[in-house]
């Protein structure tokens, strides 16, 4: 830019302040902004840069050359005006005509103001935050203590009284006490995760037996509400396990509890696989599903925010402090991992969550197997949405033998390869019928083939599928060729 090309008139419109001065700092031209920021009436002749910018300076209070201040990035430096009055400033320096330099400003003190009064509001917010999570953290503590006693009385009672009056109403005590013990553990559990105060113990300990532990604490309940209950662990999952056992007891505990009060009808299932491998470090994918009163879409989205119950009326009716999901959330996260739900109102919801844990070095294998099952289990629930749900149109549009019907099937061939690898039998068996829908029309070796597959597919028959597979994909690369 050149001094000349400075057009006063416009230079006047300007947001920012403009200065032009020699290479002496002496100012020649100042717009209107910049007059009015400096408070140099109409006239800014005798002015000098140095003494408006003290960051032109040097440590030793002598001006810096004005070509050495030249630079493309903006900095925040303080501005002098001529009443000794300074403001915050973001200025920039370039050159103009040979031995001219033009100094553009924006007097940026609101944004610094504002600035200091969020970091301000911050702390104090932060503060406030300290104090309420102490402070939840000593009464919630202060509470168990009268609830353990009444609790340890109510026993002491229990063993002694025989009228069955009696015992009734004690027994409502003690499980109303249990209740409580609860509700405090969660508060405080919430108030020390919010607080950053909350670690995991990391213990080895037999995986299938706090299963099986889990499962039984949960039988007698889910089986009064006469509902199924199914629980499965993947072959690959190790037995022993490295980390902390309580919490993801805790865990389990809450989305089963919230399975079990939620579902009148049908059943509750959990199932468990191992989906990575890196090191010694395995990654454990846990579903919970139920058939219960589901979950409008719109709510799914605060369903693991703290105290949130998704709709007032059923926590009036079924209880709950709200905090359950968000802990376990925060559990699963410390672990490592993430929590997602899927959920349709009325017809039930699925809780998926993944943890990394370690297993001992006698346990260890030798590959990793990250790249190959965990991304592939992804790929299986990516799948599994892909499912087609009718065959008359999937076989209209892809008729077989082209590029995209060929590619879709190994596609869906290696999904289902993946499921058997996994036990998961009953969604290889999805897979199966979903390429049986895309063979319709193909030669007959090709729709026999399917059929094989799909019936090996059923007897769960490890070996024949995988010679099925085998074979498959020869029938479709010859076809390709051919
Ligand atoms: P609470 O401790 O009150 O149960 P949670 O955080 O565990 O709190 O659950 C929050 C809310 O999410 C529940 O009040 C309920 O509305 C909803 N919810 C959780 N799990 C389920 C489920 N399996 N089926 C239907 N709704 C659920």
């Amino acid at each position: 830019m050149k001094l000349d090309a400075i057009n006063p008139e416009i230079a006047d419109y300007a947001l920012e302040m403009i200065i032009v001065c020699k290479d002496d700092g002496s100012i020649t031209y100042t717009n209107k902004k910049a007059r009015k920021e400096l408070g140099y009436g109409d006239e800014s002749e005798g002015h000098n840069v140095y003494s408006v910018f003290p960051a032109f300076l040097d440590d030793t209070g002598h001006p810096k050359k004005m070509e050495d201040l030249v630079s493309d990035d903006p900095k925040d430096i303080i501005a002098y005006r001529v009443n000794k009055t300074l403001f915050h400033c973001r200025a920039v320096v370039f050159k103009s005509n040979p031995g001219f330099f033009v100094v553009m400003g924006l007097n940026i003190s609101q944004e610094e103001f504002l600035k200091r009064e969020i970091s301000n509001a911050g702390e104090e917010v932060q503060e406030a935050d300290k104090v309420k999570t102490e402070f939840v953290a000593n009464v919630t503590h202060e509470l168990r203590t009268p609830v353990n006693g009444i609790l340890g009385s109510t026993r002491d009672l229990l063993s002694v009284v025989t009228d069955s009056e009696q015992i009734k109403k004690l027994t409502l005590i003690e499980k109303s006490c249990e209740n409580m013990n609860n509700i405090i553990s969660s508060i405080l559990d919430f108030s020390k995760l919010s607080a950053g105060k909350f670690t995991l113990e990391s213990r080895e300990f037999n995986f299938r037996d706090m299963i099986d532990y889990v499962k039984e604490s949960h039988s007698s309940r889910i089986n009064e509400k006469g509902l199924n209950f199914f629980v499965s662990i993947s072959p690959e999952v190790p037995d022993v396990i490295i980390g902390d056992e309580l919490r993801i007891v805790q865990i389990l505990n809450n989305l089963l509890s919230n399975a079990t009060k939620f579902t009148s009808v049908g059943k509750i299932a959990l199932e468990i696989f191992k989906t990575a491998r890196v090191g010694n470090k395995v990654e454990l994918f846990f579903i919970v599903v139920d058939s219960g009163i589901g979950i409008e879409k719109a709510d799914l989205s605060k369903l693991f925010k703290s105290f949130s119950q998704v709709d007032a009326s059923i926590s009036r009716n079924f209880g709950g402090t709200g905090l359950g999901l968000n802990i376990t959330k925060q559990l699963v996260e410390m672990m490592g991992g993430v929590i997602e739900c899927e959920s349709e109102k009325n017809k039930g919801s699925t809780f998926s969550f993944s943890i990394w844990v370690e297993v001992p070095s006698e346990e260890e294998e030798e590959e990793d197997d990250f790249d190959d099952v965990g991304e592939d289990f992804e790929a299986i629930e990516e799948a599994e949405e892909e499912l087609p749900e009718g065959n008359e149109e999937e076989g209209g549009i892809k008729a077989f033998g082209s590029e995209e019907n060929i590619s879709e099937i190994e596609k869906r061939l290696s999904k289902l390869i993946l499921c058997v690898e996994m036990q998961n039998w009953e969604r290889a068996e999805m897979f199966a019928d979903s390429v049986k829908q895309l063979v319709d029309n193909a030669p007959k070796e090709v729709r026999t083939a399917t059929l094989h597959l799909k019936m090996n597919v059923q007897k769960e028959n490890y070996d024949k599928v995988v010679e099925d597979y085998g074979q498959f994909l020869k029938y479709l690369s010859d076809y390709k060729e051919g």
